[in-house]
């Protein structure tokens, strides 16, 4: 017998993977959304049991990589309460753009923004999680604030950042999956609950003609949250749920 869980889990999976096949064929040809709606399980393996937290952790392969204390984006400790967990995609569709490519863009000062009073406080974008098929690199400790959603409010102040990556070849359901299982061990780290877990599009950029981005893109629908973000939010808590349990025996 297949676990229910992995059922659910699967078939939450198939829905975006649906979703995403059906927009490909209403919306424009451009070459992005080409890129961004395969429709692949190759390297999709959906597993919702985990025997401790230690072992999804292990599963989601979190590597750190630290911005050096001091410098560019760190250049001062903004010490950061978690609250909230707050998902980005990179929209850098550059080939080769995956989260060590990421990482050492970060590390080098290399995304440098307009720093202002009603602006980006520090002059650089950072964040703590970039995310890929394969693996998650860390840039910042848990415990200090990035630069990623609303300015100095409350996005910056009081949320984890998970950046996902989206360039050319990278399996996109892959990286969802793995965010997913990012969140729910973050979630339970930081004791957040799912309502807690926004997109960016969730925090409002004061000042700006679009404050609310569109982002992450492909996880809403016409740029706000819909059945997509609602199905995201379901594997995220398939995987909170599934900590502790132990898998069913086949039979
Ligand atoms: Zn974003």
């Amino acid at each position: 017998m297949i676990p229910r869980s992995f059922l659910t889990l699967s078939t939450a999976i198939g829905a975006l993977a649906i979703l995403w096949s059906c927009a490909k064929q209403t919306t424009s040809t451009n070459s992005t959304e080409q890129t961004l709606y395969p429709v692949s399980h190759s390297k999709t393996k959906p597993q919702a049991s985990y025997s401790s937290l230690k072992q999804l952790y292990r599963e989601v392969n979190v590597q750190r990589d630290y911005i050096p204390k001091g410098v560019h984006g760190r250049k001062e400790k903004r010490k950061l309460r978690p609250m909230f967990i707050t998902i980005h995609s990179t929209q850098n569709f550059a080939q080769g753009a995956d989260a060590w490519r990421h990482s050492l863009a970060l590390k080098n000062g290399k995304l440098r923004a307009h720093k202002s009073k009603r602006g980006n406080r520090i002059g650089y974008l950072t964040w703590h999680f970039s995310v890929d098929e394969s693996v998650v690199v860390q840039h910042l400790p848990t415990d200090e604030q990035g630069e990623h959603a609303d300015f100095d409010g409350p996005g910056n102040n009081f949320s984890l950042a998970i950046e996902m990556c989206e360039h050319k070849g990278n399996d996109l359901l892959a990286t969802i999956e793995r965010t997913a299982k990012l969140t729910a061990y973050l979630m339970h780290k930081h004791d957040i609950a799912l309502d807690k877990v926004v997109p960016h599009y969730h925090w409002p950029r004061v000042g700006l003609k679009t404050p609310h981005k569109n982002c992450p893109h492909f996880l809403l629908d016409n740029g706000r949250p819909g059945r997509k973000w609602q199905i995201f939010l379901r594997m995220v808590n398939k995987h909170y749920q599934s900590v502790g349990q132990q898998s069913p025996s086949v039979v």
